[in-house]
């Protein structure tokens, strides 16, 4: 098994040792790659979006020819989780904001989102969530973070804060507004590897 990390910019590193420590506690190897050029999705059975700035990220997935690449993976359903700003990539679709800057997208989850769904009040805060696939609450961390404001028929949401979704998932894919590889707790990684295994 070979899980993908998208090392173009962002929290890769981080990523990179959430999953090691996922794989750890599962009891399952696989090889960990991170990737920045063509020719390398197509091998992997999983794929990790990381935060990020998402302009700069959309832009340079598709001059590198990765995002179609990204596009093909799920297709054929191997399990993709993004987060923060890569949930944002994900999105089919942007609110008024990220139109206005033409931001790509790689278009496969059947979401509409907001680059910055907490404004400054609350550019970067923690809280409890409840997800239901954990027994007890997550502490999340937000840093400027997005948030889902439509979600098609076939989104299950895992998680709102207000009325911003905050955590969603359909078929193979996985959307957090908040960075589950800042903190050493690696359950969010884990129920993503569990897609895998
Ligand atoms: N709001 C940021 C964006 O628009 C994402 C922030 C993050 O990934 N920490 O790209």
């Amino acid at each position: 098994m070979r899980i993908g990390v998208i090392a173009i910019q962002g929290d890769v590193s981080e990523h990179v040792d959430a999953l090691a420590r996922a794989l750890e506690e599962r009891g399952r190897p696989a090889d960990i790659v991170t990737i920045k050029h063509k020719g390398i999705v197509p091998q992997c059975d999983a794929l990790v979006l990381p935060g990020g700035e998402s302009t700069t990220l959309g832009r340079l997935l598709i001059r590198e020819g990765i995002a179609d690449e990204i596009r093909q993976m799920h297709r054929s359903g191997k399990p993709i989780m993004g987060t923060c700003a890569g949930l944002i990539l994900l999105a089919s679709e942007g609110d008024e904001q990220v139109r206005k800057t033409h931001q790509h997208l790689l278009g496969i989850m059947d979401t509409k989102v907001n680059r910055n769904a907490f404004g400054r009040q609350r550019e970067s805060f923690e809280t409890e969530l409840g997800l239901p696939f954990l027994d007890s609450p997550y502490n999340a961390v937000f840093i400027r973070a997005p948030g889902i404001v439509e979600c098609g028929d076939g989104v299950k949401v895992l998680a709102r804060i207000d009325d911003m979704v905050v955590a969603a998932e359909q078929g193979n894919l996985l959307a957090l507004a908040f960075h589950p590889e800042l903190t050493r707790d690696s359950r969010v990684h884990q129920y993503f590897l569990d897609k895998l295994f």
